[in-house]
């Protein structure tokens, strides 16, 4: 199921034509509030992120771009100066700009770019993805940068060749990377964000934090708008920093299969707004 709902998010095809179908809009209402900003979202373009910044401001609001939303497939130099002056836009407000990941044939790509951008620019991050292999080495790449990282499992089909294939091997290297990163966290040169649903994982994770002495407010938790609301809501109440990632505009195509390929019952949940 998961292969194929991953296989279907990268069908050019399909994700040309479904967004325009009314019953497939309807079943995308749970995990996005909207296409327009209007309605508490936003499109995806340079000036458009940095009108949401603008409009965000003093609300300790983040962005999270893809990069080849800002161009990296047809020219990574015009990717960089877009970002960079994303970052500037968002340092004016005090804001800061994420990398998302995207599939590995991009993940260099977003590295560079990242290595780049983080030497300016303090209020940049980058997501890195746990089912890969590779992740372990990239940590240790970006360590001496001081970075911001968000963690995740990692949501695209990859082959086994580069990436763990069980959920138990991606939870056991999602596990090994805090663990090994966490002094420097403590210790304010990393920047870790949890970006997962898995509660069971984020109180392991914090378990390591306890061990060193630190504090709830210094585990960071993004989780996705709609995905385990109750517990975001007890997680912040317990005094963990919690944010919520809200995604939005028209290209929700490829995002939405991939939320339907991370939990078989969403599409079962799909379906019954589809169906009358
Ligand atoms: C803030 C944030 C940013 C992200 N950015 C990226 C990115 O840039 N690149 C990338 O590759 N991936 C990204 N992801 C997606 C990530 O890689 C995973 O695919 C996704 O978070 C599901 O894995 P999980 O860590 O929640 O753990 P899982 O083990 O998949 O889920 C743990 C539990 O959470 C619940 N859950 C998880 N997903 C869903 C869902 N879709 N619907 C309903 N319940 C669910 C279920 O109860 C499940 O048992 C991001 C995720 C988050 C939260």
């Amino acid at each position: 199921m998961r292969r194929l709902l991953l296989w279907f998010a990268g069908h050019a095809w399909l994700a040309s034509h479904v967004p325009r179908w009314g019953f497939a809009r309807r079943g995308v209402k749970r995990f996005m509030p909207g296409e327009e900003f209007s309605s508490g979202l936003p499109a995806a373009a340079v000036a458009h992120y940095e009108e949401v910044i603008a409009a965000s401001a003093g609300i300790r609001s983040e962005i999270s771009v893809k990069p080849t939303q800002l161009g990296l497939d047809i020219d990574p130099a015009a990717a960089y100066s877009n970002l960079e002056r994303l970052a500037d836009t968002a340092a004016r407000s005090a804001s800061f700009v994420w990398l998302d990941m995207e599939g590995s044939a991009y993940t260099d790509a977003t590295l560079d770019l990242y290595v780049r951008l983080r030497a300016g620019h303090r209020n940049t991050g980058i997501c890195l993805q746990a089912y890969l292999h590779r992740t372990a080495a990239d940590v240790a790449r970006l360590l001496p940068l001081e970075p911001a990282i968000r963690l995740v499992k990692g949501a695209y089909a990859e082959p086994r060749e580069i990436a763990f294939g069980s959920r138990h091997d991606v939870d056991a290297n999602y596990l090994a990377l805090c663990a090994f990163v966490m002094t420097e966290v403590k210790r304010k040169r990393l920047r870790l964000v949890l970006g997962t649903h898995d509660v069971r994982l984020i109180e392991q994770v914090w378990r390591f934090g306890e061990a060193l002495d630190m504090q709830r407010s210094q585990i960071e938790i993004n989780m996705l708008y709609g995905i385990r609301t109750d517990e975001q809501v007890k997680l912040a109440r317990a005094g963990f920093a919690m944010k919520v990632l809200i995604a939005y505009g028209d290209a929700w195509y490829a995002w939405y299969l991939r939320r339907l390929a991370e939990r078989p019952a969403n599409v079962l949940f799909a379906l019954r707004q589809i169906l009358p």
